[in-house]
């Protein structure tokens, strides 16, 4: 068994594992360990792109009204503050760093989402935001001289001394188990976990394995309820399912029954442009109903493809013609409110934890996130995060504890995919946009059953049971609806909830 040392190690090359360590490499060597390859993240895949309050007659005060409205009451006030107010700054960061945002003939050209009240998100090359973001932060960190790179690794567990975080325990398939050790500290950046639902606009990476193995070492999650679904996946048979990004109807595309009926005005005030978990339950009212749904894009003719051109491509080749055809399209699980529990500079309960990005709940989102507010949390909180970890004492090491020879990756692919598959469909059946008590009992019976049978191999698996089981506790113990969480047993959104959180610890 190998051991590395470093002073910082970083899990995840998202955009908040790439900021943490870039932010960090003047301070000493950074570690950065990734499960796939560099780019495989749901950062590469953000398409509409990263909100920030710079455009004429915004302020940073409108984008926080808009980010607690969003929330449906349950965001943290002061991180939000914290969110809002560093935009422009992580803007001029990225830009930078060599981020090529799109301009227009007054500076940076601005888009507008559901549910902001003005034009505020930067893009790159019309669609493909993330990948501008990803694609030049890679370069910058491959470049630098103090971080270096692990990748096709899976991080496995966490590795703890008298309490703290030291390091972590990781597992690939050519060299068996590596324990990597961290003078200062342990950054998690390891994204979400929409994989745990059958259906899901989120990469194969994103199985909630951050989430778990913090949770297995002690660490306490948080509104772990709180699951965002995308209104508009393209509607394929396909995992990842491709995104028709909220942008498209930001430029005027509208949600249509397949006579070509809106719907929208309906349900909300906001049209088309009203708050993701109120467009997701429309169109689950209306597929209910026997209707099929489609997004209208037509009246933007000719100018789509050069507004949309990673979507208009991808329409293209599965027969769709967003000129002329209506868009097929259907919810998916697209984001975790909830996560590590953390404090504004991305401390965990854990000392020497810490966690960036959609791992962690900094509480900027509440009970449900405003379009583009991501990628700005996951930069945000990384530089929060870099600034406090560096200020922490160096620990040295005198004797280190034996990794557990057992970690090995599962070495049957298709027998760990029917384990997926099984948890994916009952987090979707019971835990998904409309949740009632009687369907997540069932659904905790379900994983309790699997659990008894799921091979210790199977390490991907066994985190999205981990996952499943605590959202579906933390939903379960959510008597009210609000934001991404709806219980048709409980429709109201209720006053005195709104301040109350489920915070999970393994004893
Ligand atoms: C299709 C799509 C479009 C989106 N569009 C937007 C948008 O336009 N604007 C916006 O603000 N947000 C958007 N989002 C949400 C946003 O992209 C994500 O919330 C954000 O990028 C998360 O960043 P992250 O760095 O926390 O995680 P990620 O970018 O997902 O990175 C996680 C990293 O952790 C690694 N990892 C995970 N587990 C392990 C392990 N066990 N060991 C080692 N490494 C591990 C992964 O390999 C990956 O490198 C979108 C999401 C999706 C899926």
């Amino acid at each position: 068994m190998t051991t590395r040392e470093t002073d910082f190690l970083v899990i995840g090359s998202g955009i908040a594992g790439l900021t943490t360590a870039l932010s960090l490499a003047h301070h000493g060597n950074v570690i950065i360990i990734t499960k796939s390859s560099e780019e495989a993240c749901n950062s590469y895949r953000a398409q509409g792109g990263i909100a920030a309050a710079i455009g004429e007659g915004d302020s940073a005060r409108l984008h926080l009204e808009d980010t607690l409205r969003t929330g449906v009451g349950h965001a943290d006030g002061d991180s939000v503050e914290m969110l809002v107010q560093m935009g422009p700054e992580i803007i001029s960061l990225l830009a930078d760093w060599g981020t090529p945002f799109d301009r227009n003939e007054t500076g940076y050209a601005l888009a507008k989402e559901g549910s902001h009240s003005k034009p505020r998100v930067l893009h790159v090359t019309g669609d493909a935001t993330g990948k501008g973001i990803i694609d030049s932060l890679l370069l910058k960190a491959n470049q630098h001289p103090s971080i270096s790179f692990v990748s096709h690794t899976m991080v496995v567990d966490l590795m703890m001394e008298d309490g703290e975080c030291i390091g972590v325990y990781a597992a690939d398939p050519d060299h068996g188990t590596t324990q990597y050790v961290a003078h200062y500290g342990v950054v998690l950046a390891t994204g979400g976990c929409g994989q745990v639902y059958q259906y899901t606009t989120n990469d194969l990476v994103s199985t909630g394995d951050g989430l778990a193995m913090a949770y297995r070492a002690g660490a306490a999650l948080t509104d772990m309820e709180f699951v965002q679904f995308h209104p508009t996946a393209l509607h394929l048979d396909q995992n990842p399912m491709f995104l028709i990004s909220e942008a498209v109807r930001g430029e005027g595309a509208v949600l249509v029954t397949e006579d070509e009926v809106p719907f929208m005005k309906k349900y909300s005030d906001w049209g088309d442009l009203a708050p993701r978990d109120i467009v997701s339950r429309a169109i689950n009212q209306e597929t209910t109903h026997g209707h099929r749904v489609y997004l209208d894009a037509r009246q933007q003719k000719d100018s789509f493809a050069s507004r949309f051109p990673t979507i208009f491509a991808t329409c293209m080749e599965a027969g769709i013609d967003p000129r002329v055809d209506l868009i097929p399209v259907t919810t998916a699980a697209h984001f975790l409110m909830g996560g590590v529990k953390t404090d504004r500079t991305g401390r965990t309960t854990i000392p020497r934890l810490y966690a960036c990005g959609e791992v962690a709940c900094t509480g900027v989102h509440g009970a449900n996130r405003l379009g583009s507010n991501s990628l700005l949390e996951g930069a945000v909180f990384a530089r929060k995060v870099a600034q406090s970890l560096s200020s922490l004492s160096r620990k040295t090491f005198t004797t280190l504890q034996g990794a557990d020879e057992s970690l090995r990756l599962c070495n049957n692919k298709q027998n760990e995919d029917q384990w997926k598959q099984q948890i994916q469909q009952l987090m979707w059946k019971y835990a998904g946009i409309t949740r009632t008590k009687d369907g997540m009992e069932q659904g905790l019976k379900e994983l309790k059953s699997i659990s008894l049978q799921l091979p210790s191999s199977c390490l991907e698996s066994q985190n999205m049971l981990q996952v499943a089981q605590v959202i579906l506790e933390s939903a379960l113990w959510r008597e009210e609806s609000r934001g991404g969480h709806f219980r048709s047993d409980y429709p109201e959104t209720i006053e005195i909830w709104a301040s109350r959180q489920y915070t999970v610890e393994e004893k």
